[in-house]
């Protein structure tokens, strides 16, 4: 080290490689020895808190070959781990390994993606990274756009491109002064919370949400949506986006696309479609036909870190047309000096969302495509699903359980005591609770993480899969463990 400045952040090169092997070995032991471990140890936030301690600011420094085992040993001991197979709650995925190692070199060079002067390598690795999840998805690789946190982000930064889209032109400079308020958009009745945060995040409020009804398969019924649309009409609103659905959170129902389109293309709307979730099925052959529409939507959003097993965090947003990202969100004040925007070799991110300095969280994506390739992601995503169907085949061979639906890679199922007539009003409360307490007799157990969907007001147990290290014998011990516990809790709660 040519620097004779002596600061307390430097790292030797000796110690920062005796550390950083440490880590990695460290790391390495952990990854492969995930599966023995409890999910969780369902400590409660004050023994955390106690394991933790409560220090306050450290006044002088310690050293890094302490720092990094005693942190290692915080994590590693006191997490709950969703790379473990048996972790099926929500919709995170186990993290594929190349992504830590992505992390790592990515904090190491360090380079700001939010303008290409800063970042040009890593400005054209962000580009190619979008285009190959376009061409993923199966959409034409023209689409542009731009990496995020996650779902809910990619949904926003889509939302307001549709706003500035479809607002009068104006709409910029006067917001929602003049005549624009009442704008109002669709979605069916299953799609996520984002939509309520959107609407509050811009200012439409969440009343110009029209939450539209699904039909018996839990998808948007695009018959009232065209009912809706022209109600609003002729009431004088400004109908400007339509939000359909690619594997809805609770159930993983991929809405009828294709027709969204159609309508969207009558009414003049933006298609947006959520497929944070679902969209990467798209990729295998077979479900094709299912995701039919995908193409013709003007925005989708797609999360990296769930069925694409990017380690948190992870969103895309792509754009048909990415000259609406442009128009909503470039604006050039004088201290930058990044080039001139006409210039088509100087991307700068910045002018495509939210954030100004960025990440470099495109490098874990680019590299997880390339370490495992289309065809290595057609056989996770393709087997992630033959996992949930057998899960499905299971609950409903078990004499104890009662499948309920299976979509994509996720099952929905519950607990029924032995000779329990369903359908009663009486039976059905009982099964709400004694499903509710099973789930968190679970959840904090440490054999298996499942969350929880209601499903025609059935209180179910929920398992998503999108973790390359489940196995069918997983699947078969998670059946066993419910069951168990299920029948226990079940007396224990007959007994009162
Ligand atoms: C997970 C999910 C979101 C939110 O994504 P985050 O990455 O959690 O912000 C939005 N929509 C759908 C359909 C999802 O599955």
């Amino acid at each position: 080290m040519k620097n004779n400045r002596l600061t307390p952040v430097e790292i030797s090169k000796e110690e920062f490689k005796k550390i950083g092997y440490q880590l990695i070995d460290s790391v390495a032991d952990y990854l492969h020895t995930v599966h023995d471990k409890p999910v969780t140890k369902g400590e409660s936030p004050k023994e955390i808190q106690t394991i933790l301690g409560n220090a306050t600011l450290p006044e002088s420094g310690t050293p890094a070959n302490e720092l990094i085992s005693r942190t290692s040993d915080l994590l590693f001991n006191h997490s709950l781990l969703n790379g473990h197979p048996k972790f099926l709650g929500y919709i995170t995925s186990s993290p594929a390994p190349i992504g830590a190692l992505a992390d790592l070199l990515a904090a190491t060079v360090n380079p700001n993606v939010g303008a290409n002067i800063l970042s040009p390598m890593a400005t054209a690795i962000e580009k190619q990274t979008v285009k190959w999840l376009a061409e993923f998805i199966g959409v034409s690789p023209n689409y542009g756009g731009i990496l995020v946190s996650g779902g809910n982000m990619a949904n926003f930064t889509a939302f307001l491109a549709a706003r500035t889209a479809k607002a009068p032109k104006a709409f910029k400079e006067d917001g929602f002064g003049n005549t624009s308020g009442d704008m109002v958009l669709y979605c069916s009745k299953t799609t996520h919370t984002w939509i309520e945060k959107a609407a509050v995040l811009f200012g439409h409020g969440s009343k110009s949400i029209r939450w539209i009804a699904t039909d018996a398969n839990n998808k948007m019924n695009n018959e009232v949506l065209i009912s809706t649309i022209e109600a609003d009409v002729k009431n004088g609103k400004k109908p400007f986006l339509v939000v359909g659905t690619a594997g809805d959170v609770s159930t993983g129902v991929v809405d009828n696309l294709s027709g969204i389109a159609a309508i969207c293309k009558i009414y003049d709307l933006w298609f947006h479609i959520d497929g944070a979730y679902g969209a990467p099925a798209a990729v295998i052959p077979k479900l094709k036909k299912l995701f039919d529409g995908l193409e013709e939507a003007d925005s989708i959003a797609l999360d990296p870190h769930k069925w694409l097993y990017s380690p948190l965090e992870a969103g895309c947003t792509l754009v048909k047309n990415p000259q609406h990202l442009i128009d909503t969100y470039s604006s050039h004040p004088v201290y930058y000096n990044f080039g001139d925007a006409d210039n088509e070799s100087s991307l700068n991110y910045y002018e495509y969302g939210f954030q100004n300095s960025r990440g470099f969280r495109a490098l874990k994506v680019w590299m997880a495509l390339q370490q495992i390739g289309k065809s290595g992601y057609v056989s996770m995503i393709s087997e992630d699903i033959e996992l949930s169907e057998l899960f499905y085949q299971e609950a409903e061979k078990h004499p104890e359980l009662e499948a309920v639906t299976q979509n994509l890679s996720i099952t929905t199922l519950r607990y029924v005591p032995v000779g329990y007539a369903t359908g009663n009003n009486n039976a059905e409360t009982y099964l709400n609770i004694l499903n509710e307490k099973l789930l968190n007799v679970l959840q904090v157990g440490g054999e298996v993480f499942l969350s929880n969907a209601i499903v025609f007001e059935k209180y179910c147990l929920r398992g998503c899969i999108v973790n390359f290290r489940t196995s069918k014998k997983d699947i078969e011990e998670i059946i066993a463990i419910i069951v168990r516990e299920g029948r226990q809790l079940h007396h224990k709660l007959q007994e009162k």
